[in-house]
C-alpha cells in the first residue's frame, strides 16, 4: 500500500479545515503494513469533528492493532468541500493515519449512530472506489462492514453492506479477523467472496444479508430466511460479560483541531436495566457490567497523565447509577495532576440519582451547565414510557444543581410520545419555569435550555409498533411550547427539525425496499444529513414517492403484533412477548421496577450468557436500603396512579 499524502497535501489549502484530514493526533497509530495481516478501516460516515471521538471506534482500533495478523487506520466522511476536489481530480478516500487509498484494505467498516448517515455511507463506499453493491463486488474489492446501534435494523442497507456486527465488538472483530486472515492465506482453488461470506455468517454476532432470501408473506411484509443450513436463522447479538477485561482505550486520541466532546472519556459501565420503553440503547446494550471503582480510577488517572485533558467524562447510559459514582468523582478531583482544576462531566444523568452529594463533589473545571432528561411532561406520560421519575426528583436534582454553584441547566424531552395529549406537551414548559425559579433563589442570572426532540419508534424497544407522529402534528407540540415558554424568562426552547425526525422514522423500522430510497437520495446530491444546512426533506419525500414507497406505511402506521419486523430474524437478546407485554403496559400507565436491585423479571438480556448483572455494589444509588423503586425517590410521595408489574404477571 501506498501514501497518497503527496497527492491531497497540497489541496488542502483550499478546504475550509486541512486539520480534518491531517491524522497525527496524540495516540495515533501508523501501523506497518503487511499484505499478509487483515488491514481494516474504521470509517465513521460523518465529518471528521463528529466522528474523532466515537469511542466504539477507538477501542476497535486499538484492539485490531494489538494483533499479530491486524492492521487498522482511521477515516472520516470528507467535508463537502474536499469530495468536490476529489472527484475532479480523481483521488479516492483515505485513511488519516497513513493516507493510504481505502481500496487497499481488506476491510471498510462503518460506524452507524444514526439513521442520517446512510446516504454518507454510500458516499464513502463510491469515494473508495468500491462496487456499490455487495452482489457486485470482485474478489479484489474491500469487504464492507458496519456496526453501531443502528445495525439492530440493518435491512434498509442491507444491499451495500457485506456483514453487519451485533452488540459489543470487543471479542468479535479479533474472530473477524483471523477468518479473513485464514481465507487470505488459503491456496484453495475455491477461494470466493461467496465462500468468504459464509464462513463469516457462522461467526456469532455477524449478519451476512446476501446469506438470507428475502420472501413476501400472505400480506407482502418481507421475511428473511437463511439460502443455506450452516447459516444461523437468528443471529444473535454479542455480549461481553466482563467490562473489566477491556479497559479500553487505552491511549485515548487527542484531537489537533476542535472537536465535540474533546475530553478524556472513562466507560464506568454498559448496559442500563432501568427500562425507559422508548430507548433502544437501554433496551439493547443489557445486562449492566461495571467497572471497579479501582479500574476507573487508574484509567483517569492513567488518561490524564498522557492526554493533558483538564475534562474527564464518566460515560454510561445513566452515569449517576453507576454504584461508586461518588469514589469516581472525587477520584478525579483527587489526582495529583488535577490540582483541583479537573472538571467532570457526567453525561446522561438521572435526576432521581443525582444528589447534593454528586453535586459538591464534582469540583474544578467549567461548571458550565448540567443536563437532565426528564423525557416528558407529567408524570402520568413518564409512566407511560417508564422513566419513573416525579416531580420532586427533578427539583431535587435542579436545586442540587443550582445550590452548588451551577447557573444553567439544559433538560432534555421527547414529544410524539404514545398517548401523549397537549396537557403532557405543556407539562413541559410548566417544569422548566418552575426549575428557573427554583434556580433564580441561588442565582438571578439561572437559565434552563428546553431541548425537545421528535420521538422516532425504534426496533426492539416496547415502542417498536408504535405509528410515530407526523410533521404537522410534532409541528403543532412546538408551536404549543414556543407560545407556552415565551412567557417565563430564563427558559430557552430549542428543538430538533420534525422533518428530520420522519427521515429517521423511515429509515428506523424500514426493510430491504429502503435501500433503492437511499441510493436515490445520495445520488440526487443527499449527503450529510445530519447537518441541518445540507438535509432537504424534499429530496426524500420526491425519491419515496418515485418509488411508490409510502410514508404513512414505513413511518405513521402502528403495527400490530403478528406483523413479521424486518427485524425478526435478528436476536437482541430480548423476548418479543416481553417487548409486547411492556407495550401493553405502557398503554395502562403500568411501571416496571430496575431489575438491578429486585427480582430478575425474565426479559431475557441474561439467558445464555451464564451471567447476571455486574454491580460493583448491590444497594440502589441513593435511598434506603431494601433497593425498591421507592428507595429511588428518596421519600418523595409516589403518586396514586404507578402501578408496578411484577415478575409473576409478565406474560
Ligand atoms: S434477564 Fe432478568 S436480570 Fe437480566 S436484564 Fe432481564 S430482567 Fe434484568
Amino acid at each position: 500500500m501506498t501514501s497518497i499524502w503527496p497527492e491531497i497535501e497540497h489541496l488542502l489549502l483550499n478546504v475550509e479545515k486541512p486539520a480534518r484530514y491531517i491524522g497525527l493526533e496524540r495516540g495515533a497509530i501508523q501501523p506497518p503494513h503487511d499484505p499478509r495481516n487483515v488491514a481494516w478501516l474504521l470509517t465513521y460516515p460523518d465529518a471528521y469533528e463528529v466522528g474523532f471521538p466515537n469511542q466504539g471506534l477507538q477501542i476497535l482500533y486499538e484492539i485490531i492493532n494489538e494483533l499479530s495478523i491486524g492492521e487498522a487506520e482511521r477515516a472520516y466522511a470528507p467535508w463537502v468541500d474536499l469530495e468536490k476536489i476529489m472527484r475532479e481530480k480523481g483521488i479516492p478516500l483515505f485513511s488519516v493515519d497513513t493516507h493510504r487509498p481505502a481500496n487497499e484494505f481488506d476491510v471498510i467498516a462503518f460506524n452507524l449512530s444514526s439513521e442520517l448517515v446512510y446516504t454518507n455511507l454510500l458516499n464513502c463506499i463510491d469515494l473508495a472506489g468500491v462496487s456499490l453493491r455487495s452482489v457486485d463486488r470482485g474478489i479484489e474489492e474491500p469487504l464492507v462492514a458496519a456496526g453501531g446501534h443502528c445495525t439492530y435494523n440493518p435491512e434498509p442497507l442491507a444491499d451495500f453492506v457485506d456483514f453487519f456486527v451485533l452488540g459489543d465488538g470487543e471479542e468479535v472483530v479479533s474472530e473477524i479477523t483471523y477468518v479473513i486472515h485464514e481465507w487470505k492465506s488459503s491456496e484453495s482453488a475455491s477461494l470466493s467472496r461467496d465462500s468468504l461470506l459464509k464462513e463469516l455468517s457462522k461467526i456469532e454476532g455477524v449478519y451476512v444479508p446476501q446469506m438470507y432470501n428475502v420472501r413476501k408473506d400472505q400480506n407482502g411484509f418481507q421475511v428473511l430466511e437463511p439460502k443455506h443450513d450452516d447459516v444461523p436463522k437468528l443471529v444473535e447479538k454479542r455480549t461481553i460479560t466482563s467490562l473489566e477485561d477491556w479497559p479500553y482505550p487505552k491511549n485515548q486520541l487527542v484531537p489537533i483541531t476542535e472537536v465535540v466532546h474533546d475530553r478524556l472519556n472513562v466507560e464506568v459501565f454498559r448496559g442500563c436495566t432501568r427500562g425507559c420503553r422508548f430507548c433502544q440503547a437501554g433496551m439493547i446494550t443489557r445486562p449492566v457490567r461495571e467497572r471497579s471503582a479501582d479500574q476507573v480510577r487508574t484509567m483517569v488517572s492513567d488518561g490524564l497523565r498522557r492526554t493533558g485533558y483538564d475534562q474527564v467524562a464518566l460515560t454510561s447510559l445513566s452515569t449517576a447509577d453507576y454504584s461508586h459514582i461518588e469514589k469516581a468523582v472525587a477520584a478525579v478531583g483527587d489526582d495529583p495532576l488535577s490540582c483541583g482544576q479537573t472538571g467532570v462531566s457526567l453525561p446522561s444523568l438521572r435526576v432521581d440519582a443525582f444528589t447534593v452529594g454528586i453535586a459538591a463533589t464534582i469540583q474544578g473545571g467549567k461548571r458550565s451547565g448540567l443536563t437532565f432528561a426528564p423525557e416528558a411532561g407529567t408524570w402520568r406520560m413518564r409512566q407511560v414510557i417508564n422513566k419513573l421519575i416525579t416531580e420532586e426528583d427533578l427539583y431535587g436534582a435542579v436545586e442540587s444543581a443550582f445550590s452548588q454553584g451551577w447557573r444553567r441547566v439544559k433538560l432534555y424531552f421527547l414529544i410524539g410520545l404514545p398517548t401523549e395529549t397537549d396537557e403532557d406537551t405543556l407539562g413541559i414548559a410548566d417544569l422548566a419555569k418552575n426549575c428557573v425559579e427554583i434556580g433564580k433563589r441561588y442565582n438571578k442570572q439561572a437559565s434552563v435550555t428546553v431541548s425537545v426532540g421528535g420521538f422516532v419508534p425504534k426496533p426492539f424497544t416496547p415502542f417498536q409498533w408504535f405509528g410515530q407522529n407526523t410533521i404537522e402534528e410534532l409541528q403543532r407540540k412546538i408551536n404549543l411550547l414556543k407560545d407556552a415558554t415565551s412567557r417565563s424568562r430564563g427558559v430557552q426552547l430549542k428543538w430538533h427539525d420534525p422533518k428530520a425526525t420522519l427521515v429517521e422514522g423511515v429509515l428506523s423500522r424500514g426493510d430491504r425496499n429502503l435501500s433503492a430510497l437511499i441510493e436515490e437520495v445520495w445520488r440526487s446530491g443527499g449527503t450529510f444529513q445530519e447537518w441541518s444546512e445540507h438535509f432537504d426533506i424534499d429530496r426524500w419525500l420526491s425519491s419515496m414517492e418515485e418509488l411508490g414507497l409510502s410514508v404513512e406505511d414505513y413511518a405513521y402506521r402502528h403495527r400490530d403484533k403478528s406483523e413479521p419486523l424486518p427485524w425478526d430474524h435478528l436476536d437482541a437478546g430480548l423476548y418479543k412477548d416481553f417487548l409486547w407485554q411492556e407495550w401493553r403496559d405502557a398503554l395502562e400507565e403500568v411501571g416496571l421496577e430496575d431489575c438491578r436491585w429486585t427480582p430478575c423479571y425474565d426479559c431475557g438480556a441474561c439467558t445464555g450468557y451464564g451471567l447476571d448483572h455486574v454491580v460493583a455494589s448491590t444497594s440502589p444509588p441513593v435511598g434506603g436500603s431494601q433497593g425498591t423503586w421507592q428507595d429511588l425517590t428518596k421519600g418523595s410521595e409516589v403518586p396514586q396512579l404507578l402501578t408496578i408489574r411484577k415478575k409473576s404477571e409478565t406474560v
